[in-house]
């Protein structure tokens, strides 16, 4: 497949329209720094000491990657990115960052948490989705325990249906307060225990639209062929489909575990048939519309340009509200804000929590955006580009 781009993903006066100049410099700083691979170690390290130490360096990082990547410390507190977000017709999706306690304490306020997003969602169109991962309120050894057929003591019973009940309690909750609900997707081990009781969700509470979607990583080889069987299920059970499509966040674990453990790598054997089975995705997701609900959570241009496209085929409105464009808040603004600014339905997963806590998170946005064989990360280029324009503006208003 060709790779083209939609010109107006190359707009970065739109794409930074919500920045002022100095919080565009702020951001240049900050990519410029995440650039270099041995800067990111050292401020990993550091950062890692800092805390270790007890030093007060919270304040340091809420000023910089944190306030780039994250909403605020708790829901109250991700109020102003929300705003900001929906001045610009972007939806916030409020992510729970915290990598909780394995513990059934841990799951515990992690799902009361999650129901917190669900009640702040309920009735506003700012914040059009909800999410939660099932690893935060499920202990994951017992769902690969399922998965593999073996069986499972006293307490690993008790666990597993304590896990059940937390998801039954937060679609439930999702379905009683009409807030569509993302279950994201997880590690090949654990996924197909995951899949079974997400179906289980939606033959409940997507009878009369999606309420609940699971995610399809397409970067596994086996996804497309999964989706068809899935859409084919609920045509045939009559519930509506809701898909969170991704290309998949685990790539490297994946290939690492089944040659340590003699299996097939479940990813695909290279970048291009990740990206033939998205684009094929998307386009059967649009030729099926009618009972199927999509959100292409995807930071490829190409991506985002092809199902533009599909949709006006199909003569798909571009607020339909079946069909969504997802991204990180703090990345890839070029497709979120040109695509919200051209009328179609964008949303960001905007992460919360205290700063210590969602550390994890952060140290992976960061790792995602040093420069790899030599070339700048894509959104300090784009930044780059946007300082230059403003600057040529200003000297031309002079
Ligand atoms: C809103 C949103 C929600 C998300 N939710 C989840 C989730 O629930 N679960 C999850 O796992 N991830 C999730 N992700 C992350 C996602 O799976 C991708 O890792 C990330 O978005 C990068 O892919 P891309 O489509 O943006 O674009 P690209 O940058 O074009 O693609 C990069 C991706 O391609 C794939 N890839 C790269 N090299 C190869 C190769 N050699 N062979 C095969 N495939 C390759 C990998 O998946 C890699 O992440 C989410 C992302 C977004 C934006």
């Amino acid at each position: 497949m060709e790779v083209t781009t939609n010109p107006i993903f190359e707009d970065v006066s739109i794409a930074f329209s919500s920045k002022t100049d100095k919080q565009l410099k702020k951001a240049y700083f900050l990519f410029s720094m995440m650039n270099r691979r041995w800067l990111v170690n050292i401020g990993k390290a550091s950062v890692k000491l800092g805390f270790a130490l007890r030093l007060p360096i919270s304040g340091v990082i809420r000023n910089t990657i944190y306030d780039q990547f994250c909403g605020g410390i708790d829901i109250e507190d991700s109020q102003g990115t929300i705003d900001e977000l929906a001045k610009f017709n972007i939806g916030s999706i409020l992510d729970y960052s915290v990598e909780g306690a394995d513990t059934d304490r841990g799951f515990e306020e992690t799902t009361q948490e999650i129901l917190r997003t669900i009640d702040r969602s309920a009735g506003d169109d700012n914040i059009p989705f909800c999410v939660f991962k099932i690893t935060g309120i499920a202990m994951t050894n017992v769902f690969e325990k399922v998965q593999n057929h073996e069986k499972l003591n006293e307490k690993e019973v008790a666990s597993f249906e304590a896990s059940k009940e937390r998801i039954e309690k937060i679609c439930a909750y999702a379905y009683k307060n009409d807030v569509r609900l993302f279950v994201d997707a997880e590690e090949s081990w654990i996924q197909k225990t995951v899949d079974d009781i997400v179906y289980n969700m939606m033959r409940k509470y997507n009878k009369e639209k999606a309420i609940i979607y699971n995610t399809f990583q397409m970067y596994r080889w086996d996804m497309l062929e999964n989706l068809k069987k899935a859409h084919e299920t609920a045509t045939k059970e009559g519930f509506h489909l809701g898909i969170k499509l991704v290309r998949g966040a685990y790539m490297e674990k994946e290939a690492e575990r089944a040659e340590r453990k003699g299996y097939k790598n479940p990813i695909q054997v290279s970048k291009a048939a990740t990206d033939l089975d998205y684009n094929t995705a998307l386009e059967y997701c649009v030729e099926n519309i009618d009972n199927i609900a999509l959100c292409s959570g995807s930071h490829n241009q190409y991506s985002n340009y092809f199902l533009t496209v599909q949709m006006e085929k199909a003569g798909i409105a571009r607020n339909d509200e079946r069909v969504y464009s997802a991204q990180l808040y703090g990345m890839s603004d070029n497709i979120s804000f040109n695509l919200a600014s051209e009328g179609y339905n964008v949303a960001k997963y905007v992460p919360y929590g205290p700063v210590k806590a969602v550390m994890p998170y952060l140290f992976r946005r960061a790792e995602e955006n040093t420069a790899m064989a030599g070339q700048s990360s894509r959104e300090f280029l784009m930044i780059k580009e946007e300082m230059k324009r403003r600057k040529a503006e200003k000297r031309q208003k002079k």
